[in-house]
């Protein structure tokens, strides 16, 4: 089923939400992730998300913006496909704007780094 070139196109072969600790996604070129939900809350890539987090603290306006009770512990609902290219995390304070692309999660994977490359470089069809 799968013809594309294997760069960018890794999607989720599974994927498990564990609702109150972390989100594993099984690759289908085998890479486990696992994803802490604080970790992944702090990385929702939706605009207001991103916008706050790449406000600078002094503005100016100094608008009373309240922690969105941000307690250390984010918890999911659900985690739903987009498409074939996303995953739409609801979270327990009813925050659901965040669309997570498949390529941004390999992106942010926090374990990346402890996982050799997946060994498929170059085309490798003759
Ligand atoms: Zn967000």
């Amino acid at each position: 089923m799968s013809m594309q070139p294997s760069q960018t196109a890794a999607v989720p072969a599974r994927i498990h939400l564990d609702r109150e600790r972390s989100l594993t996604i099984h690759w289908n070129d085998g890479r486990r992730s696992v994803y802490p939900l604080d970790y992944l809350r702090s990385h929702c890539p939706c605009a207001s998300c991103r916008e706050q987090r790449d406000r600078p603290r002094a503005v100016g306006l100094s608008l009373p913006i309240l922690p969105q009770n941000h307690q250390s512990r984010a918890q999911a609902v659900t985690a739903s496909l987009v498409g074939r290219y996303a995953l739409q995390i609801v979270w327990a304070d009813g925050h659901d704007t965040g669309i997570y692309d498949f390529r941004y999660l390999r992106e942010i994977d926090p374990g990346a780094g402890d996982q050799a490359d997946a060994p498929a470089r170059g085309p490798s069809i003759t």
